[in-house]
């Protein structure tokens, strides 16, 4: 079976997030903008893929059509044990135009295609092929977008837990609002803290420090800039809570380099951006030999999506990231929805489980 083309669909689904926003720097985010890709074959099967958009979409289109396509185009398409070598050819053959970015965004895009497509040529969910599911239904924890207020961020919190979250990410940078959090939503659910890289090492340290009596599970990349792992190493040591970053590591290789400089207490690797599902299955692998725990970045809706409910129901535990959002359409059918006990259902179809809906790809299409 050979791959015949590689498509790249803009999809642009609005969003409402009460009184939280969604800000790139500058710029307000005021749709969510995915890449599905689509990977079509000789024998008819399909394979879907994601690719990291968020304010890129256009980019992150062009590099999938430009960069990826004419690399797999032709190709016959690997069974499971083919795919990291198909990879890394892929892989080795983009290496000059970044290993991290929009590259690596489109080539994780091609990853997830091609493992789906062999779920569906074996007839089996994608969970199968990467070593069995263990759970079934996945705890989700909610990612509040930027709020600012404590007033606001109290109020989300507790629509969160009423809506069956066990678990609450904030995305914040000030400690009165971890505090009024922590507060909201009392002693026994996980805290953690998304900062996205704001703080020096010194301030970092301090924030950590003050931020113990609302005891986070976690500091998410507190430190400027991303890849200086001997400051967030400092800040682990010295401010005395855990900390999880990845989402911006760059492959295995830098996820490696990150864990043995004891920078992580929890490894985030991003399918959509860290070069799909082989190589996340590389990081998880890695984090489990040094004993860091896994705590995948999944803020969004499109295969990527999926992919990371197969990856996690291969683990013993770990939550998934779920945007604290309300959008008007899901590719899914709403399957992905969370249910009302906070958990997330693995798809139990063939490859990643779930055909997108193609009337709402027609409605949202952009490009
Ligand atoms: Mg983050």
């Amino acid at each position: 079976m050979k791959i015949t083309d590689v498509r790249a669909h803009h999809i642009r689904i609005p969003y409402d997030a009460g009184p939280a926003s969604f800000r790139q720097g500058a710029s307000a985010i005021s749709a969510l903008d995915m890449v599905v890709v689509e990977v079509s074959t000789d024998a008819g099967l399909t394979g879907w893929g994601d690719a990291f958009a968020y304010v890129c979409p256009k980019t992150s289109c062009t590099a999938v059509t430009e960069m990826v396509a004419p690399q797999a185009r032709g190709l016959d398409v690997p069974d499971a044990d083919g795919i990291p070598a198909a990879m890394e050819q892929i892989q080795r053959n983009l290496h000059l135009f970044g290993r991290y970015g929009i590259t690596m965004f489109a080539v994780s895009a091609l990853d997830i295609a091609l493992w789906d497509l062999a779920g569906k040529v074996k007839g089996v969910p994608l969970h199968q092929l990467i070593g069995g599911a263990k759970r079934k239904l996945i705890p989700a924890y909610a990612s509040l977008l930027r709020i600012g207020s404590p007033e606001h961020i109290a109020a989300e919190c507790g629509r969160a837990i009423k809506l069956g979250y066990s678990a609450i990410k904030l995305h914040e940078t000030t400690v009165p609002a971890v505090l009024a959090a922590r507060e909201a939503i009392g002693s026994g659910v996980p805290l953690m803290v998304d900062m996205n890289c704001p703080m020096d090492g010194p301030t970092a340290i301090r924030f950590a420090q003050d931020c113990k009596a609302a005891a986070p599970m976690f500091l998410e990349e507190p430190v400027w800039p991303p890849e200086d792992f001997a400051t967030l190493a400092e800040v682990r040591k010295q401010g005395g809570l855990d900390i999880a970053a990845g989402e911006n590591a760059c492959t295995v290789h830098q996820f490696s380099q990150m864990m043995k400089a004891g920078a992580v207490s929890h490894a985030q690797p991003s399918v959509i951006k860290v070069g799909g599902i082989t190589e996340f299955l590389r990081v998880a692998a890695l984090a489990d030999e040094i004993g860091v725990k896994v705590i995948p970045h999944s803020p969004y809706f499109g295969p990527g999506f999926l992919a990371t409910l197969h990856l996690m129901s291969i683990r013993d535990e770990g939550l998934i990231e779920v945007f604290f959002m309300t959008r008007p359409a899901c590719l899914w059918g709403g399957h992905i929805d969370v249910d009302a006990s906070g958990h997330v259902a693995v798809p139990q179809g063939a490859g990643l489980g779930y055909e997108p809906d193609r009337g709402v790809m027609e409605k949202y299409r952009v490009a």
